[in-house]
């Protein structure tokens, strides 16, 4: 689960990480009303879960009621980069001298948690990475020996930040790192991380994404989950206890298993399509699952074509020629199916299939061949 960034800090706060005196406001007078209890200058901060706020014009100063209503005004409603803005954040601002880049993340290939520190912050640190790596220092960290102060000290010594940083940049790392593990965050970002001409050490802003998986532990996460707005594509796959993640093309795509799902997902853009989603029906799915897995790809108006791709394991071939069956009597489906059945049972499958084989059915014996056939009839045509 994403937060948004009053959240962050909000959770942030929690561990101890040096935030600016803010409050959330969903209209102008609430703005106003923060604005003039923290003090001013203001600044005035869309809440949408999307990067690059500031560039997009949802990020202002302000140094005055009329002003903070002025802005107030202008971000409610703005659409950032497909995101509309309904909720603010007011802050009192604070006077940058350097901004500087923090994270922590999970390094799966090396069995490590990665934390990254730059003395480059506040813009993307994507373009950093790209332009000069050499200015993110690294930082892989034993989760069994976590992160000392010593360890803390050398590293921040090594992003070369300013030296008057050093303590407040070494005291927040240990807080953000604590915040990371024992917060059970997948990612935990601060950019900027300022330095203020009086020498202070604080977040301006906060990118935290929560692990579900660790959801069990933390009650107090619930406050998040109601605010937090889902893709409706996901909300429905997740009522149906399926693995969906929505994407932007045209294809449709159900699998079994992930890595299965994502091969998919590889092919269809291999072969010029876009994939409009990620969907394992996991091992063992059931005909009922395959027809829960085809209703919510039928709710995505994107979606010209359907792409099921199966390679029996656990999951039997008959099963899912059976689901696929009951699917289409359960579900009005908009877009055509084109399947690769394979594995066990697949031949018992087929023929289950073979009497519905129609313009809207399609069986085409490997995974290349129905990519191909799913991607043409998403463009408007059909392959060979
Ligand atoms: P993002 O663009 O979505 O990453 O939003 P941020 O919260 O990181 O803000 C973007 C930029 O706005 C920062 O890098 C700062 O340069 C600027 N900014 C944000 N808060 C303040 C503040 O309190 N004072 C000043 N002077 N600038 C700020
Ligand atoms: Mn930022």
């Amino acid at each position: 689960m994403d937060l948004f960034e009053y959240q962050g800090k909000q959770y942030f706060a929690r561990f101890g990480i040096p935030v600016s005196p803010g409050d959330v406001a969903d209209d102008v007078d609430t703005a106003v009303a923060v604005a003039d209890r923290v003090g001013y200058p203001v600044v005035v901060k869309a809440q949408v879960q999307v990067g690059g706020r500031g560039k997009a014009g949802g990020i202002k100063l302000a140094d005055d009621t009329e002003s903070v209503r002025t802005h107030a005004s202008n971000i409610l409603g703005m659409d950032i980069r497909g995101h509309v803005v309904r909720r603010l954040w007011i802050e009192r601002a604070s006077d940058i001298e350097q901004e500087y880049y923090a994270s922590f993340t999970l390094d799966r290939s090396a069995k490590k948690h990665l934390g990254m520190l730059s003395a480059q912050g506040g813009v993307e640190i994507e373009q950093v990475a790209e332009t000069s790596p050499e200015a993110i220092a690294k930082l892989h960290i034993d989760p069994a020996e976590g992160l000392s102060e010593n360890a803390a000290r050398e590293w921040v010594q090594r992003a070369q930040l300013d030296p008057r940083a050093t303590e407040g940049a070494v005291d927040i790392l240990q807080k953000l790192y604590r915040c990371f593990v024992d917060g059970d965050c997948d990612l935990a970002e601060i950019n900027p991380l300022i330095l203020t001409p009086q020498g202070k050490v604080h977040a301006l802003d906060a990118k935290v994404t929560l692990d579900d998986n660790a959801a069990f532990r933390h009650g107090e996460w619930e406050e998040f989950a109601g605010l937090t707005v889902r893709d409706p594509r996901e909300e429905l796959a997740h009522e149906k206890g399926l693995q969906y993640v929505g994407l932007d093309g045209t294809v449709g795509i159900i699998a079994n298993g992930a890595g299965l799902a994502m091969s998919t997902c590889d092919v269809v853009n291999q072969v010029g399509g876009q994939p409009a989603n990620f969907l394992d029906i996991g091992g063992g799915a059931s005909a009922q699952v395959m027809a829960n897995a085809l209703e919510v790809i039928n709710s995505d108006d994107k979606v010209k074509a359907i792409f099921i791709n199966i390679f029996g394991g656990i999951t039997r071939g008959e099963e899912v020629a059976n689901g696929i069956v009951q699917a289409l009597d359960q579900v009005a489906l908009r877009a055509p199916i084109v399947i690769r059945l394979d594995g066990t049972n697949a031949e018992e499958g087929r023929a289950i299939l073979a009497p519905h084989l129609s313009d809207r059915l399609r069986s085409k014996p490997t995974m290349l061949e129905a990519a191909r056939e799913a991607v043409a009839l998403a463009s408007g045509g059909a392959a060979q």
